[in-house]
């Protein structure tokens, strides 16, 4: 079937029909995460909705080149006034790290768990550290073509100038004289601001201050690259000057995207990317989700339940069945039971795949039709095609389930051929584009069986007890602790924890 893809575009505020820049060929660019911290669910929230959008171009046999970078400078702790430390810089100081070294440990973390949740790898993954040269020579052309200005060492984006070409809030719908009016209050007094001329002007290169241990040689002194610019470097180095898609979460609107097409438009006098998608946040029982809050919680949290808001562990599917209920563009709310009614509504889902895997073709008057098959078909790809509205394809699946209840309870039957396009349609639909992959319950079993363990050396170690025989039975207290396990007697008997 062909395309007929409808996407909202933040960038002309609709949904459009998409159109390849060649056909049969995707070049997607998505941001990625800044490596100096674990991975959580906000990451993962972007990573699973550009995957579904991965998944589904290369489901269609278009050739895709996707482009998820991983930022390992430039990142300030203070965004909004552009100073502060580099993040990775001080993550590095505060772990007595080199900040390679909590590069490389967080993105680690980060291709670790993406790989565990099923989310396909990028075709390149670039490091904004590893293309200093070509955001050097990105600025210059901006330089070259009169939209940034060199002080004291930095180079700033005359946003003033840029806006009177008519292009600035494009994205994000924000005016300059708007910005202005609030800059007052939202930015503190700082000495850099006053290089800049305008509030508003973003850093393309700033100089680094003599105990900045991230900086590079550059035409304008030693220093290091803006945030923005290493997006613009990138995605322009490996998908052209203009590409089909533009992706990240939607609290990159503003500033990042914003300036990015800004360096686009100054630099290459064009738009990077012809759609721009961003995907909602999310909240944990009803709250932004925020380290002060006590309610940050890491995907590894989740996934062995070690957090005092977590009831229990979550599965890695079921926090991708989880997130995909909801379409990318509404805010999601993260909840125990929500997250319990998920995990129960995937194993449905996947006991009717397996049913479905498993049934005996026959053939009688009372037959499902391939007509009902290529209904529910078209169905699913009616919603994915729909700006990817994963609730509504997941809410045809479940549908598709009757079709268990006709074949086990009604004495239905089903041919070879219609069977195959029902086991092709799950196939396609949960396992190839929603990227539901089957559970080993393996680790599930060891557990238990390592705990029925622990309790076997308890009782035997009371009835060593029983025996007086006090000196044995404190010995293997003492190694089972070397073990990591806590041995605590109390009158009603003995319990254990891991040592903490
Ligand atoms: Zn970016």
């Amino acid at each position: 079937m062909p395309l007929s893809l409808q996407i909202y575009n933040t960038y002309t505020h609709q949904k459009e029909k998409f159109e390849p820049l060649v056909p049969g060929f995707l070049g997607m660019y998505v941001c990625g995460p800044t490596v100096y911290g674990d991975t959580h669910l906000g990451h993962l929230r972007s990573a699973i909705t550009f995957d579904i959008i991965y998944r589904y171009f290369l489901h269609k046999g278009y050739k895709v080149r996707y482009v998820k970078n991983i930022t390992d400078v430039g990142h300030l702790t203070d965004e909004l006034n552009e100073t502060g430390e580099d993040k990775l810089q001080k993550k590095a100081r505060l772990e007595q790290l080199e900040p390679m070294e909590i590069a490389q440990k967080y993105t680690y973390q980060y291709e670790r768990i993406m790989e565990v949740m099923n989310v396909l790898p990028p075709s390149i993954a670039p490091r904004a550290t590893g293309h200093i040269i070509e955001q050097i020579e990105f600025i210059q052309k901006i330089i070259d073509a009169g939209f940034a200005y060199v002080v004291n060492g930095s180079v700033y984006f005359d946003v003033a100038k840029y806006a009177d070409t008519g292009n600035y809030g494009i994205l994000s719908g924000r005016k300059l004289e708007e910005m202005l009016a609030g800059a007052g209050e939202e930015r503190r007094e700082l000495k850099e601001q006053d290089e800049k001329r305008n509030p508003a002007d973003f850093a393309l290169w700033k100089k680094a201050p003599e105990e900045h241990i991230m900086k590079w040689n550059s035409p304008w002194g030693v220093g290091f690259p803006g945030w923005h610019i290493e997006c613009s470097a990138m995605s322009s180095k490996y998908l052209g000057q203009t590409f089909d898609i533009h992706g990240g979460g939607m609290d990159l609107v503003f500033p990042h995207h914003e300036a990015e097409i800004a360096q686009s438009h100054a630099g290459h006098n064009c738009i990077p990317a012809r759609y721009w998608i961003h995907n909602n946040m999310l909240t944990i029982n009803g709250q932004k989700m925020a380290k002060s809050l006590g309610n940050f919680i890491t995907v590894d949290e989740f996934i062995t339940g070690k957090h005092l808001l977590l009831e229990k562990a979550y599965s890695p599917m079921t926090m991708r069945f989880f997130m995909l209920q909801a379409h990318y563009r509404s805010t999601l709310d993260f909840s125990n039971q929500a997250l319990q009614a998920a995990e129960k509504g995937l194993e449905r889902l996947l006991e009717g795949y397996l049913f479905f895997m498993s049934v005996i073709p026959s053939e009688s008057n009372n037959a499902v039709s391939m007509e009902e098959i290529k209904e529910l078909e078209k169905k699913c790809y009616q919603a994915i095609e729909d700006d990817f509205n994963t609730p509504v394809l997941i809410a045809h699946l479940y549908s598709g389930l009757d079709l268990r209840t006709a074949l086990t309870h009604h004495n239905k039957t089903i041919d070879e051929s219609t069977l195959s396009a029902l086991q092709n349609l799950y196939k396609s639909f949960l396992i190839d584009i929603l990227g539901i992959k089957m559970e080993e319950k393996i680790n599930t079993a060891q557990t238990e069986l390592l705990h029925q363990l622990i309790d076997e050396i308890l009782n035997l170690r009371y009835e060593v007890r029983l025996q007086k025989n006090f000196a044995k039975s404190d010995e293997i207290r003492d190694r089972m602790l070397k073990l990591g396990i806590e041995i605590k007697d109390t009158k009603d008997g003995s319990t254990w924890k891991w040592k903490g």
